[in-house]
């Protein structure tokens, strides 16, 4: 287990420090505003579907450094799923998130993510981005908030 922590530890810092896909997608398609207000997290996510699929994302707001390092990671997990696969993953992370008992699945990378049940006051830092995700697939702009 403390090798997982520690990764975790190296990912979320690596993923603050140096967010990908951070700023705004001019031709993006959908869009979703995100805010957690016990934290006081705020993010607009960016998506650009081609058909079914996701040729673009990017984030933008500000946030602790579990929001940011999620939905930086998030961000790379996205490029090129198609829609289906997007939900797909967000039903896996959110479990994962919310979940001590959810069963595994293969999730890559984001299993980094499941270090955030240490911090259970952290873990709606966590789930903003992805939240936020589902609100921009389902084309509602509307800004989506964790209470
Ligand atoms: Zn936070």
């Amino acid at each position: 287990m403390e090798s997982l922590r520690e990764l975790y530890q190296e990912v979320i810092l690596d993923h603050n420090r140096k967010p990908r896909n951070f700023g705004k997608l001019d031709d993006a398609n959908c869009c979703a505003n995100g805010y957690n207000p016990l934290c006081g997290d705020e993010l607009t996510l960016y998506v650009k579907l081609a058909g079914d699929t996701i040729t673009g994302v990017r984030f933008s707001g500000k946030g602790c450094a579990i929001s940011t390092a999620s939905a930086s990671l998030m961000t790379e997990a996205l490029l090129g799923k198609t829609k289906t696969q997007a939900e797909a993953l967000f039903e896996a992370v959110h479990a994962m998130l919310t979940d001590a008992k959810a069963p595994v699945t293969d999730i890559g990378k984001l299993q980094v993510l499941a270090g955030v049940h240490e911090f259970p006051a952290r873990v709606k830092c966590a789930t903003l981005a992805w939240h936020t995700l589902k609100s921009a697939l389902c084309n509602q702009s509307a800004t989506v908030s964790t209470e």
